[in-house]
């Protein structure tokens, strides 16, 4: 604030980690990857990332979005499959009609899958903890058969639950719920079906866990509005402004851009938190603090709970003789907009 500056004081909490994590990261690298070595258009079945900004991006650039198969020609054009994982009768699907496929399915969204697949070949009925009709969901419960996994929404689904009578359970997760809510629907599931297995903490991943707890540490830190820069249908972002309030801030508001957001509606904060969900991009971040700076002078604090240092490999089909510009070192447009430095330790993808 200058000694002109007739703006009022305003504290701006920033939590780190926010936005991109390393899944959305490489999804969205994989559609850019696949632009340049293949040029346009490549086909991605649903949104990318479940973020209006990216998709309208890589829609300009010549990704073709489609909900489902049979929307794509036969042209031997690159389909790519989001970071949400896709179900087993999708990829059969592709295979019956040689679809040239490259899967952007998230890693830890990969792991879950397997984890169910590993019960089920055990013998044990599945109880998955998700939000019906949420695509990573439906692809979950689509490595299996019919009838294989009941879904659990919520702490009431758990105590009216029936599973099937005589069946050892297993649970597992959407990588994207709520860290708290999640472990209250275990409790109720492990009280009620002892010999329960499932995941020794969760399968929620490492980017909801540490941006949840981020949103909490500004709260505790202050923040009596936090602003969540997030899609509404983008699962972690949605939890990241529950969070917020079940901390303790007064209110959450949920924005896709800095245009979204009026600065009015922080009249007469001290000090307000921000942060991102993982498929939004830093730089729509950086679009509120400049939307925030009209009406505010603000003093920014970042409030760190984590480093992020993962980062997953593309498929080998992208990666062979990739060109220097594509490189991680040198990484097209979108997949640079990840706050924070670059990550340095590399996990196999798939
Ligand atoms: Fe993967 Fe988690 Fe990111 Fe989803 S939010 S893409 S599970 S790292």
């Amino acid at each position: 604030m200058t000694p002109t500056d007739s703006r009022p004081p305003l504290t701006l909490l920033l939590a780190a980690p926010r936005g991109f994590c390393a899944g959305v990261d490489r999804a969205v690298k994989i559609v850019e990857t696949a632009i340049a070595r293949h040029g346009a258009p490549v086909y991605v079945r649903h949104e990318i990332v479940h973020n209006r900004h990216v998709v309208d991006a890589l829609r300009a650039r010549g990704a073709v979005f489609v909900e489902e198969l049979d929307e794509i020609p036969d042209d031997g054009r690159p389909v790519i499959f989001s970071a949400h994982g896709v179900a087993k009768s999708v990829v059969s699907e592709a295979l019956r009609r040689r679809l040239f496929t490259l899967d952007a399915t998230c890693p830890l969204v990969t792991k879950v899958h397997r984890e169910a697949e590993r019960h089920h070949a055990q013998g044990r009925h599945i109880l998955l903890i998700g939000h019906e009709g949420h695509p990573e969901v439906v692809g979950t419960m689509g490595q299996l058969p019919h009838g294989a996994v009941t879904l659990v929404q919520d702490v009431a689904e758990a105590e009216r639950l029936v599973p099937p009578a005589g069946v050892p359970l297993a649970w597992t997760s959407q990588t994207t719920l709520s860290v708290d809510d999640t472990a209250a629907v275990v409790a109720v599931l492990a009280a009620r079906f002892p010999g329960l297995m499932g995941p020794a903490k969760d399968d929620i991943c490492y980017a909801t866990s540490n941006r949840q707890a981020a949103v909490k540490a500004i709260v505790a830190g202050g923040a009596e509005v936090v602003i969540v820069v997030g899609a509404p249908n983008s699962s972690n972002s949605v939890r990241l402004a529950e969070v917020a309030e079940r901390a303790g801030a007064r209110r959450a508001l949920l924005v896709q851009r800095g245009a979204d957001l009026d600065p009015a509606l922080l009249d007469g904060c001290a000090a307000v938190g921000l942060t991102a969900g993982a498929s939004a991009p830093e730089a729509l971040v950086q679009e509120v603090i400049a939307r925030l700076a009209t009406r505010f002078a603000l003093t920014e604090q970042e409030v760190r709970v984590a480093e992020e240092r993962i980062e997953f490999r593309l498929p080998p089909a992208l990666t062979r003789d990739l060109p220097p510009a594509l490189t991680r070192d040198s990484p097209p447009a979108l997949a640079r907009d990840r706050a924070g430095p670059l990550a340095s330790r590399t996990l196999a993808a798939d």
